[in-house]
């Protein structure tokens, strides 16, 4: 297939190498050059995730021989993990750049990106609607995650998830407790029920309770007040009181599970603290637990980031790449996202958003256009933290 000659897209590979994901693959390049881009990629960009140079090349790609050297000539850029300082003095003004942008833990960033007249939409900010269910990339990657979730933990088990009975007794199915059932928890009860577990599964929104019995787990009762959900059908956070209510309340169904599997998360903040030290030290030895929230914080008090660790031979997993682990299918329907996103918010006749636009996707995703920060969260945290370094 011939190379583009429109405007040059370039995909970023993730900064850690860990994470073996890629925002664009072959069939995604095959859309985006319909979309009218020229797209580039660094060489070896997908071998980790299976797709290989040939097979960029073949779908119309440019292979370029290093990010470094590309970047400054970028009209877009697709990346999957936040831009490095390096990248982001490397972009022209005008530039797009899409991708997990990690805007509320990291605001100094964005404002680094507004300085230099980056056009950036945050992947995190896909508004949960209908119409941008393609384009929500939380979603697409939690799901994968919480499969890989139950995966990590059965392998790391010394037992079998299913109930057998054979000729010399009757193995009993492992117990798995999930802990937050948003898209990630209902994939990993999903994937254990499956697999043959006996799952138990807990959320803090009311409305769970039917999802979670649909897929034939039970749904734990725990009662720590009100607990409505808030816009976008996320959770609102708990009081420090009813955080301690949850925790005394799962503490005895810890101590029951085989393996447990955490994805709780608040959008915007740092993810709940649930499973406490004393809790995993009730646990039997030889149990694991999963921490899929470690990304945003964590909801295990003990987890540590990028690792396995054993306390008091209770295994607790913290890779904030979950995801990556399936990264062929990961990348697939990450780059499907993009594809979707581009469409959506790029105005083809301007390869560019339009700042002004009524719709609901470009207004939320749009996050700096023009030299501001056009989400007003975003402002606020900035403006709190340097008002927190002047006092
Ligand atoms: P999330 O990743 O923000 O959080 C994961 C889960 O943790 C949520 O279900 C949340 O209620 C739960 N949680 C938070 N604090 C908790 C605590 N202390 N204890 C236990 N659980 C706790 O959530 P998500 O996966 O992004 O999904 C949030 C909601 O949005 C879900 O209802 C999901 O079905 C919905 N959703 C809708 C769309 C759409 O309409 N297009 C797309 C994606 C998700």
């Amino acid at each position: 297939m011939s190379e583009s000659t429109g405007p040059r897209l370039l995909a970023v590979p993730p900064d850690d190498k860990l994470d073996r994901r890629v925002p664009v693959t072959p069939e995604s390049a095959v859309k985006l050059v319909e979309q009218g881009w020229a797209v580039c990629v660094p060489e070896h960009i997908g071998e980790a995730a299976g797709f290989s140079n040939d097979d960029y090349e073949a779908a119309g790609c440019e292979l370029v021989a290093s990010v470094d050297g590309a970047i400054a000539s970028a009209n877009a850029v697709l990346c999957v993990s936040p831009p490095s300082d390096n990248l982001i003095t490397k972009l022209s003004p005008g530039t797009i750049l899409a991708g997990f942008l990690n805007p509320f833990a990291e605001p100094g960033r964005i404002k680094q990106l507004a300085d230099a007249g980056v056009v950036s939409l945050s992947l995190e900010l896909v508004p949960r609607t209908t119409l941008a269910q393609s384009m929500d990339a939380l979603s697409s990657q939690a799901s994968l995650a919480g499969y890989a979730a139950v995966i990590l933990a059965a392998e790391r088990l010394a037992k079998a998830l299913p109930m057998m009975s054979t000729p010399a007794g009757t193995i009993r199915p492992a117990k798995i407790l999930v802990v937050g059932t948003g898209v990630a928890g209902l994939q990993a009860i999903a994937t254990a029920v499956r697999l043959g577990a006996r799952v138990t599964a807990y959320d803090v929104r009311p409305t769970a309770k039917e999802q979670v019995e649909s897929l034939g787990a039970k749904f734990a009762k725990i009662d720590v007040g009100e607990t409505e959900e808030a816009k976008g059908g996320y959770a609102n956070e708990l009081t420090a009181e009813q955080l301690d209510m949850q925790r005394k309340a799962l503490a005895k169904l810890c101590s029951e599970s085989d393996i447990i599997i955490t994805t709780a998360q608040i959008f915007g903040r740092r993810a709940p603290l649930i499973v406490m030290r004393d809790m995993v030290e009730g646990m039997t030895p030889g149990a694991v637990i999963v921490d899929a929230a470690i990304a945003t914080g964590g909801n295990v008090e003990l987890t540590k980031v990028g690792q396995e660790i054993e306390h008091q031979g209770v295994k607790i997993i913290g890779d904030p790449f979950l995801a990556s682990r399936v990264a062929r299918d990961a990348s697939a329907v990450l780059a499907s996202n993009f594809v979707s996103l581009l469409k959506h918010t790029v105005n083809p006749a301007t390869m560019q958003p339009d700042p002004d636009s009524d719709d609901e996707i470009v207004r939320g995703v749009l996050l700096t256009y023009g030299g501001e920060i056009h989400d007003e969260r975003i402002r606020t945290l900035l403006e709190s933290s340097s008002e927190g370094n002047q006092s």
